[in-house]
C-alpha cells in the first residue's frame, strides 16, 4: 500500500508555465480537501490573471515548433506517457480517491479508462489525413489538408480528475496543438501529477501548461480574450458552458462543450431483469452518482416497477458507505456538503409531491460529506428530480405504460447526452435507436464510455466529441488548396 503523505509529497503544487514550476505571481494558494474527512491534503498555487496570461503566452510561443514536430514523435511521447501512467496506476488511483472521494476500485478503473486516451491518440496522431481530387471543371486539383487549430484552453471538472484531463490533452497534443489546462479547484492534484508524467515522457516546455486557480472566472476570461487562443474545450455544467460560449464568440473560437446530462434509463417489460438491475446499479451509483452519464430517471414498465425496485433496493442495502480507501467501500463521499444539501433538496421535493422513499434519503453526520444511497419510486410529474441533474446516489423510478409514453418521457428534457435502454425485442431496439434524442445510447448496458467512442451530447448537453477518430478532429482545422491544372484549356 502506498503511503498517502509520501505520495502527496511527490506532487509538485506549483503552476506549470513554459516548463517551469512556479508559485503564483501574487503568492496565492488554494487548499485541496479530502471530501471523506474534510482535512486539507495539500496547499497548491492559485494562479492570478497574470499567471493565466503567462500560460497562454507560453502555449503561443511553443506552438510553431510543436506543430511542426512529426506525428510519429508526438505519438511516441503520448505512448510513453501511457506506459508511465499504467506503471503508476496505484499512485494515480489513490490520488483520485483522496482528492475526489471515489472508491479505490473505481479509481483504478478510471486509470485504465483515462490512460487509454493517451494510447488511443498516440495511435490517431499518425492517422490524420486529408483528400485529393479534381474540381468539377477539371481546371484544377484540390488538396484538402488538416492543420492543428492552435493554442487551446482546456477546462475540466472535478468528477473524473484523470480521464477528463487525458481526454482533452491527448488529442490536442496529438494534433500538434499546445494547451493551457485549468483543472477544477477541488481536484487539481491528479492533473499536476499527470503533467509531471508528461514531462517525464519527453514533452517539451510550453506544450502543456497547468494553472490551478480559485479565481476561475477572471483567469479564464483573460485567457479566452487573449488573441493567441484558437480553441476552447470545456467539460462541466451547462450554465457555465453557455457563459463560456458567449465569451468565446468574441474571438470566434472553436469550442468543444461536454455539458450536463439527465440520462433516461428505460426498462421495457421484455427486458432481461437481471441485466437491467446490474446495468442500473452501474449507471446510477458509479462515481457516487456524480457522472454526467449517470442515469437520472429510471423509466420502468409498470408491471416491472415492484420487482425492479425491490431488487435494486436490496442491492443498495448491501452497499458500504465510507472513505474510498477503506476495504469494501462502494459509496464514497459526495464532493462537498453543498452537493449533499442539493441532493437532499431534490429528494425532499420528490417526497413532498408523493414519491415513496424506499431506502436512504439522509445525510451521514460529518466530518465527510456522505449521503446514504437512496431509492425513490412513484415520482410525480413535475418533480424537480426529473428535470435537474441529480449528481448524487439517488435512484428515482417513474412508471410507464406504452413505448410511445416511455420515449416521450425519456426525451422530455433539454439535455441529450446518453440514454440507456433495456429490451430483448430487436424491432423495438431498432426503433429506439431512431427515436432517443441522445448523442450516446447504451443498449442492454449501463456503461458506454470508452476511448474509441465519440463521447458527446445532443441538445444542451454540448457540442463536439471526445474520443474516437472524431476526438482529434476537434483540434484540427481544414485547408483547401487549389492547384491549377496546367493542361486545362
Ligand atoms: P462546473 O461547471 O461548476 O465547473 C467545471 C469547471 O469550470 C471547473 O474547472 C470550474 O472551476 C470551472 N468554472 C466554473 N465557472 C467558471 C467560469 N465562469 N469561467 C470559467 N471556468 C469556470 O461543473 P462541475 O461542478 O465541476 O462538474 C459537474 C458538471 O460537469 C455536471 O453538470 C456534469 O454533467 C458535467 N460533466 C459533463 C461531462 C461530459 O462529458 N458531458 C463530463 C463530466 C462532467
Amino acid at each position: 500500500m502506498i503511503n498517502e503523505s509520501e505520495l502527496l509529497g511527490q506532487i509538485n503544487g506549483g503552476l506549470l508555465i513554459n516548463g517551469e514550476w512556479r508559485a503564483a505571481s501574487d503568492g496565492s494558494t488554494l487548499k485541496v480537501h479530502d471530501p471523506a474527512t474534510g482535512e486539507v491534503l495539500k496547499e497548491v498555487a492559485s494562479a492570478s490573471v497574470e499567471d493565466g496570461l503567462a500560460a497562454i503566452e507560453a502555449a503561443d510561443q511553443a506552438f510553431p515548433a510543436w506543430s511542426m514536430t512529426s506525428p510519429r514523435s508526438r505519438a511516441e511521447i503520448l505512448r510513453r506517457a501511457f506506459d508511465l501512467v499504467i506503471e503508476r496506476r496505484d499512485q494515480f488511483a489513490l490520488l483520485m480517491t483522496i482528492e475526489m472521494g471515489k472508491p479505490l476500485s473505481e479509481a483504478q478503473g478510471e486509470v485504465t479508462y483515462g490512460a487509454e486516451f493517451l494510447r488511443w491518440f498516440s495511435e490517431e496522431a499518425v492517422r490524420v489525413s486529408g483528400r485529393y481530387g479534381s474540381n468539377p471543371e477539371g481546371t484544377g486539383r484540390m488538396i484538402v489538408s488538416k492543420h492543428p487549430v492552435g493554442p487551446a484552453f482546456l477546462i475540466t471538472p472535478w468528477n473524473f480528475p484523470l480521464a477528463m484531463a487525458t481526454r482533452k490533452i491527448a488529442p490536442a497534443i496529438a494534433a500538434g496543438c499546445t494547451v493551457v489546462i485549468k483543472p477544477a479547484a477541488l481536484t487539481p492534484l491528479t492533473t499536476l501529477y499527470l503533467a509531471q508524467v508528461l514531462e517525464e515522457a519527453g514533452l517539451p516546455a510550453g506544450v502543456v501548461n497547468v494553472i490551478n486557480t480559485s479565481h476561475s472566472v477572471d483567469v479564464s476570461a483573460a485567457i479566452i480574450d487573449h488573441p493567441a487562443l484558437r480553441k476552447l474545450s470545456f467539460t462541466g455544467s451547462t450554465a457555465v458552458g453557455q457563459q463560456l460560449m458567449r465569451q468565446a464568440a468574441n474571438g470566434v473560437l472553436r469550442t468543444s462543450m461536454e455539458l450536463g446530462g439527465n440520462a433516461p434509463f428505460v426498462v421495457f417489460e421484455d427486458a432481461d431483469l437481471d441485466a437491467a438491475v446490474e446495468g442500473a446499479l452501474q449507471a446510477k451509483f458509479r462515481n457516487i452518482g456524480q457522472a454526467c452519464t449517470a442515469a437520472n430517471r429510471f423509466i420502468v414498465a409498470r408491471p416491472l416497477v415492484g420487482e425492479f425496485t425491490e431488487r435494486v433496493t436490496a442491492r443498495v442495502k448491501e452497499m458500504h458507505v465510507g472513505r474510498g480507501t477503506e476495504e469494501g467501500v462502494t459509496i464514497g463521499p459526495l464532493i462537498d456538503h453543498r452537493a449533499v444539501e442539493k441532493t437532499l433538496a431534490l429528494v425532499a421535493d420528490a417526497t413532498a409531491r408523493g414519491a415513496e422513499l424506499k431506502i436512504g434519503g439522509v445525510a451521514i453526520p460529518g466530518p465527510g460529506s456522505f449521503l446514504e444511497p437512496t431509492v425513490l419510486t412513484d415520482i410525480a410529474p413535475g418533480s424537480d428530480i426529473l428535470r435537474e441533474e441529480i449528481f448524487g446516489p439517488v435512484l428515482a423510478v417513474v412508471p410507464f405504460d406504452t413505448e410511445d409514453e416511455a420515449v416521450h418521457l425519456a426525451n422530455a428534457t433539454e439535455y441529450g447526452l446518453v440514454s440507456y435502454v433495456f429490451t430483448q425485442d430487436l424491432a423495438r431496439a431498432q426503433r429506439l435507436v431512431e427515436t432517443m434524442q441522445t448523442g450516446m445510447m447504451g443498449l442492454n448496458t449501463g456503461l458506454v464510455s470508452n476511448a474509441a467512442a465519440p463521447f458527446g451530447g445532443w441538445k444542451m448537453s454540448g457540442l463536439g466529441r471526445e474520443g474516437g477518430p472524431e476526438g482529434i478532429e476537434e483540434y484540427l482545422q481544414t485547408k483547401y488548396t487549389l492547384t491549377a491544372n496546367p493542361f486545362a484549356s
